[in-house]
């Protein structure tokens, strides 16, 4: 199954003067050095705690931002090269939803007009055929014909997320950048919509890459995650393995909060002290080490770990785990 979306070694730098005569450059490692791909049906979940890096990371898979070094590969293509149509058909092929669904839709835009713009932007097709399309698009997520004619003020929050969901599908996606797309909705309505995002993907093979706080959707709805701490991806692998025995000590105390598979499964939750620094003046060594609770000393605070292999098909980023 060859990768939709390769990300090599993608890192995004952010430099800006300070002092009283702007005269002290700094600089804020917003990524650094990620890597991961996403092959054709395939979902891969980021997460991490707020100011790991997964926003700047979709903001770099979208292209509405350029990397300072690295590459995101769309068919083995760099997205940053693209130009005219094959800059149109990456933004068609590649949609997102976001968090929530009342700010992304212009409430004096008919919910036709609002499904329609990707295709009406990134593809030359007859009224006829938009109209045809944008039917079958609030069919697919379970909205009626006659909701085309609608303004958004007159559907709830869950109607209104399938109306971003119908639109980020009509233009008929590779892949799709779930954004913390269940998040703003009432809990009673995120499990439909969490088994819409199932179910679009059955119908039409779709990719997704899903950005979560929520561990549960993360685990119900991903084959494989990467695991974000200021910036890095410091443990990455298939989403029941890392779940169930979480490598990095991260991503144990992480996923320690996450409910388990197995109702009668028993976890302690291991705490984790302290904030995430800031990214203007991360720790030295591993990044993690004044958190974690498996620190090694010297060679954690001076040393930054490696990408090990710590199993088949899963890397970490620690010193336990080093070749
Ligand atoms: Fe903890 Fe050291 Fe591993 Fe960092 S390298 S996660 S400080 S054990």
């Amino acid at each position: 199954n060859t990768p939709i979306l390769k990300v090599e070694n993608l890192s995004r730098h952010f430099t800006f003067q300070t002092g009283m005569l702007k005269r002290q450059t700094r600089t804020v490692k917003a990524v650094t050095g990620l890597n991961f791909d996403i092959c054709s049906g395939e979902t891969l979940a980021l997460v991490g705690e707020s100011g790991c890096g997964k926003t700047t990371t979709t903001r770099l898979l979208l292209r509405l931002q350029s990397p300072t070094f690295g590459r995101v590969l769309y068919d083995g293509q760099d997205i940053n090269e693209l130009k005219g149509a094959g800059l149109k058909a990456y933004r068609s092929k590649v949609q997102a939803v976001f968090q929530d669904p009342w700010s992304s839709i212009n409430p004096r835009v008919r919910i036709r007009d609002f499904v329609a713009e990707p295709l009406v932007v990134n593809e030359k097709l007859t009224s006829g055929e938009v109209e045809r399309r944008v039917h079958a698009a609030l069919d697919a997520v379970g909205l009626r014909p006659q909701d085309a004619r609608k303004f958004p003020h007159e559907f709830s929050g869950g109607q209104r997320q399938r109306i971003a969901i119908a639109s980020a599908i009509v233009s008929r996606p590779r892949l799709i950048i779930l954004d913390e797309p269940v998040s703003g909705l009432d809990v009673s309505i995120r499990s439909q919509i969490i088994n819409l995002f199932k179910d679009l993907q059955a119908e039409y093979g779709l990719s997704y890459i899903l950005v979560a706080h929520d561990l549960a959707t993360t685990r119900y709805l991903t084959d494989r995650v990467a695991v974000m701490y200021l910036g890095q991806i410091i443990e990455q692998g298939a989403t029941d393995d890392v779940f169930d025995a979480p490598a990095h000590p991260y991503a144990e105390a992480l996923l320690s909060a996450a409910l388990s598979a197995d109702p009668g499964e028993v976890r302690n939750e291991i705490p984790m002290s302290g904030e995430v620094p800031s990214p203007l003046n991360p720790p030295s060594g591993c990044a993690f080490h004044p958190r974690c609770h498996r620190n090694m000393g010297e060679i954690c605070q001076s040393h930054s770990p490696a990408l090990g292999v710590q199993a088949p098909n899963r890397t970490v980023s620690c010193h336990q785990y080093a070749p």
